[in-house]
């Protein structure tokens, strides 16, 4: 039930009639099959035609390998009548015409410009890429790549379509010799320039497809991807580019060639004012501290500092840090408190100084409604729930006056 591909011979054809031969049904979707089509199926790395049989919208197109027949998978509405008429959304057909022309003619640029075979092709909605064996593609190879193609899109050369048994074609310079099956192969030729086997929609002449851009490389082993794009969606990425580029030159005020120094200049500028943040941060630290020792209660040669900050003065990592600053030096017990919807006590002393963090912590904590927290003797912390400033001195007086009675 082979079903006559009239996009074979016609790939600008939107309109046509056909019968239903055939209908399927599988997991509650339904294909017809017809005895002829324009639809493209989803294969050789082209994605299927978009449009509408009888005014009901083809959602996907498949091969069936098995007999080669053409499954147009539709939408809600059925299809009763086995006469169609079917129609094609060229902006997407033209869209693949373009691309899979352009794939053709870059394909053969770089086996031009450095002998490099591509061995896979992939079309999406997104993406057009093409898989190059390539050990030794260089920088200017893909530059010359580029312009060759553009040169042969610009030449306008006729695409022509011929067919040719296996025999034939083993004869013919072809770029792609697919593997051998039975009756004609489908040759797609442009004008002296390449020949290769192919069952996809092409443009008739590479005018059509516009320019060809390069937009991406990918290295994976001895394989180098190429993204590119052709034509229509050339025009899309230079106008999306356009557009980022004028907003940078404008947030900036600068001019387009000067925008790569503009940024760098930007980030050494923001390195450079992180450097002074937290060189001034530290300063700001160490006075704290400073501060903190000389204000702090001394009892037998020991030196308690108590203080609690509210959350919109500190964090926990920055009261992490005060505290290892105080207890650096000698004789030093530091029981800080955090205040805010995460209250945070911290105790900690010098190795040299007595007192126990760990047993002070848990009565502390507790009176902040809290069970979580310890440490060893030298440092214990714990979290607690919301609580304001008040409330977490009220604990961290608790544990200094348990600390008065240890020394
Ligand atoms: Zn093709």
């Amino acid at each position: 039930m082979t079903t006559r591909k009239l996009y074979y011979q016609d790939s600008y054809r939107t309109r046509f009639k056909a019968q239903i031969v055939d209908r399927v049904r599988q997991e509650g979707l339904t294909a017809v099959i017809l005895d002829q089509t324009c639809f493209y199926p989803t294969s050789g790395g082209q994605p299927f035609d978009r449009g509408t049989i009888n005014n009901v919208p083809v959602l996907n197109v498949t091969l069936r390998e098995v007999d080669g027949a053409i499954l147009h998978w539709v939408g809600e509405g059925d299809i009763w009548s086995d006469t169609i008429v079917a129609d094609l959304d060229w902006t997407r057909r033209f869209d693949h015409m373009q691309q899979h022309t352009g794939q053709h003619i870059l394909s053969q640029a770089f086996i031009q410009a450095a002998e490099a075979e591509t061995v896979s092709f992939h079309l999406s909605e997104q993406t057009v890429t093409i898989d190059l064996e390539a050990t030794t593609v260089k920088p200017e190879h893909i530059e010359y790549a580029e312009h060759l193609a553009n040169q042969v899109i610009w030449q306008n050369r006729p695409v022509h379509i011929r067919a040719a048994s296996v025999e034939e074609a083993q004869e013919l310079p072809l770029r792609k010799i697919p593997p051998v099956r039975e009756g004609k192969l489908r040759l797609i030729e442009i004008e002296n320039y390449d020949l290769t086997a192919c069952g996809g929609t092409h443009v008739n002449a590479t005018g059509e497809v516009g320019m060809i851009k390069i937009v991406k490389l990918e290295r994976s082993g001895t394989l180098l991807r190429v993204e590119f794009c052709c034509g229509q969606r050339a025009l899309q990425d230079y106008r999306q580019k356009n557009s980022v580029v004028n907003r940078l030159t404008t947030m900036l005020t600068t001019g387009v060639p000067e925008l790569v120094d503009s940024v760098t200049k930007l980030q050494l500028e923001t390195k450079e004012a992180r450097r002074t943040i937290k060189r001034q941060h530290n300063a700001m630290l160490q006075l704290e501290a400073d501060t903190l020792r000389a204000q702090g209660k001394r009892k037998n040669n020991t030196i308690i500092i108590t203080r609690v900050y509210p959350d919109t003065d500190s964090d926990p990592g920055q009261l992490r840090t005060l505290a290892g600053r105080l207890v650096k030096e000698d004789n030093v017990v530091a029981l800080l408190g955090l205040a805010g919807e995460k209250s945070l006590l911290i105790f900690c002393r010098s190795s040299n100084a007595p007192g126990e963090m760990n047993q002070l912590i848990k009565p502390a904590l507790q009176l902040l409604g809290s069970a979580s927290g310890g440490g060893t003797a030298e440092m214990a912390q714990g979290g607690g729930p919301t609580a304001n400033v008040e409330r977490v001195e009220q604990a961290v007086a608790r544990a200094e006056r348990l600390l008065m009675g240890q020394l």
